[in-house]
């Protein structure tokens, strides 16, 4: 899971989420190396990856698309409408939609209709949130979005199920992890690439070796000495 790269973003002050363009290079360098074969969002295959890319910001179209086409990596976007609408210069127009909508290596899905925390807002905003944002997306572009993800990483199961019963086939959580065959389509969970994540990091996290709980505490006793 990206976010934005090589264009600092107003919903990113500090730029955690947003990568430079050469590390991203470096980074399908790596996974071009890797020979692991690149899917579609919501295809369960062992040993490959999906590409996904939250918030529709502009530089999907100039600055990421350009490095996915070099290698023929296939990538989804999931897109805010009210973003699109408000024609804010940071993210896609209407027309960037469509020229992405059209293209081979790229599939569009949802990212709820105006980024709210999905579990956390009352079941008749869920619905509008949801609904709306697939059928506006799906009106824009002349074409079915069957997937989303949730902004914020917000979801519990009665989001997930209501994303199911508002017609997305597939949906993706901000919960790390491998996306196995046995998991609901609409709970899948993705490992987010943060701007100073260096290339092991990047690595063990491509071959679902990152341990976030690790990651988040502090080895008490590093030496690993017998007492
Ligand atoms: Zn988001």
């Amino acid at each position: 899971m990206y976010h934005s790269v090589g264009q600092r973003v107003q919903d990113d002050p500090t730029g955690a989420f947003t990568l430079e363009t050469e590390v991203f290079r470096e980074q399908l360098r790596v996974l071009k190396s890797s020979q692991m074969p690149v899917v579609p969002f919501g295809v369960a295959q062992s040993g490959s990856v999906a590409l996904t890319f939250d918030d529709g910001y502009r530089n999907f179209l100039t600055t990421i698309l350009p490095e996915l086409e070099k290698y023929g990596f296939s990538a989804t976007f999931f897109v805010i409408p009210k973003r699109v609408q408000d024609e804010h210069p940071e993210f896609l127009t209407r027309a960037d939609l469509k020229t992405l909508a059209n293209h081979p290596l790229i599939r569009i899905g949802g990212h709820g209709y105006s980024h709210q925390k999905l579990a956390e807002i009352p079941a008749s905003n869920l619905h509008h949130e949801l609904k709306q944002s697939r059928e506006w997306l799906s009106d824009a572009m002349q074409y079915s979005v069957d997937s989303m993800s949730y902004p914020h990483g917000s979801v519990n199961v009665p989001v997930a199920r209501a994303a199911q019963a508002a017609g997305y086939r597939f949906a993706g959580t901000s919960y790390p992890g491998v996306h196995h065959t046995g998991h609901f389509s609409c709970a899948i969970p993705r490992t987010v690439i943060m701007a100073r994540d260096n290339l092991a990091l990047f690595r063990a996290k491509l071959e679902g070796r990152w341990d976030w709980n690790r990651a988040r505490m502090t080895d008490p006793y590093p030496s690993g000495e017998g007492a």
